[in-house]
C-alpha cells in the first residue's frame, strides 16, 4: 500500500491552477508518473450533466460533487500505459470547504465495496476563494479497509 506520496511541483502547480480554474466548481483529473516525470491530467467533471439529467439521482451540483467520464478515463489510462505512464493519483478540489475525504469520496472510491485503483493515492484539495488552502492525501489501507492519510 502507499505509505507517502511525492509529486513534482510542476504537478502541484498544475492541479492547484486547475482548483482555480473551476472554483467554485469542484475540479477532477489524474496525476501519470513514468517513474521520473509526473503529469497532472485534468478531467472534465461532469456532475452538473448528470444532475441537469436526473437531478434525483445526483442530487449534488459540481458545487460539493465530482464525477469522471469512465470511459474518457479508461482511454486516457490506455493512451497513458503506450508511452510508458501509469496512474498514480486522482485529484479534486473542495471549494469552500476543507481538504478531508468525505463518506461520498469512499463511495466513489470504493462503488462494489473494495477501491477500484487499491494503489492510486487520493488528493483533495481544499481552495477558498481561489486560493488553495491545503491539500492533502489518502491511500488504501488493507488492514484499515479504509482511506487513511499519507504525508506528502
Ligand atoms: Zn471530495
Amino acid at each position: 500500500m502507499i505509505t507517502t506520496l511525492s509529486l513534482s511541483e510542476t504537478a502541484w502547480n498544475e492541479i492547484s491552477r486547475h482548483a482555480q480554474e473551476t472554483f467554485p466548481d469542484e475540479c477532477c483529473g489524474v496525476v501519470l508518473s513514468n517513474g521520473t516525470t509526473d503529469r497532472a491530467q485534468r478531467l472534465r467533471n461532469i456532475q452538473n450533466d448528470l444532475h441537469a439529467l436526473d437531478p434525483k439521482t445526483y442530487p449534488r451540483t459540481a458545487a460539493i460533487a465530482y464525477n469522471m467520464d469512465l470511459k474518457v478515463l479508461d482511454s486516457l489510462l490506455l493512451e497513458a500505459e503506450k508511452i510508458g505512464y501509469t496512474l498514480k493519483a486522482f485529484y479534486h478540489s473542495h471549494p469552500n470547504h476543507d481538504a478531508y475525504f468525505s463518506p461520498e469520496d469512499r463511495d466513489a472510491a470504493t462503488p462494489f465495496g473494495e477501491p477500484t485503483y487499491p494503489d492510486t493515492a487520493q488528493i483533495v484539495v481544499s481552495i477558498y476563494d481561489r486560493v488553495v488552502r491545503t491539500v492533502r492525501a489518502f491511500a488504501w489501507s488493507d488492514s484499515k479497509k479504509d482511506f487513511i492519510e499519507v504525508p506528502l
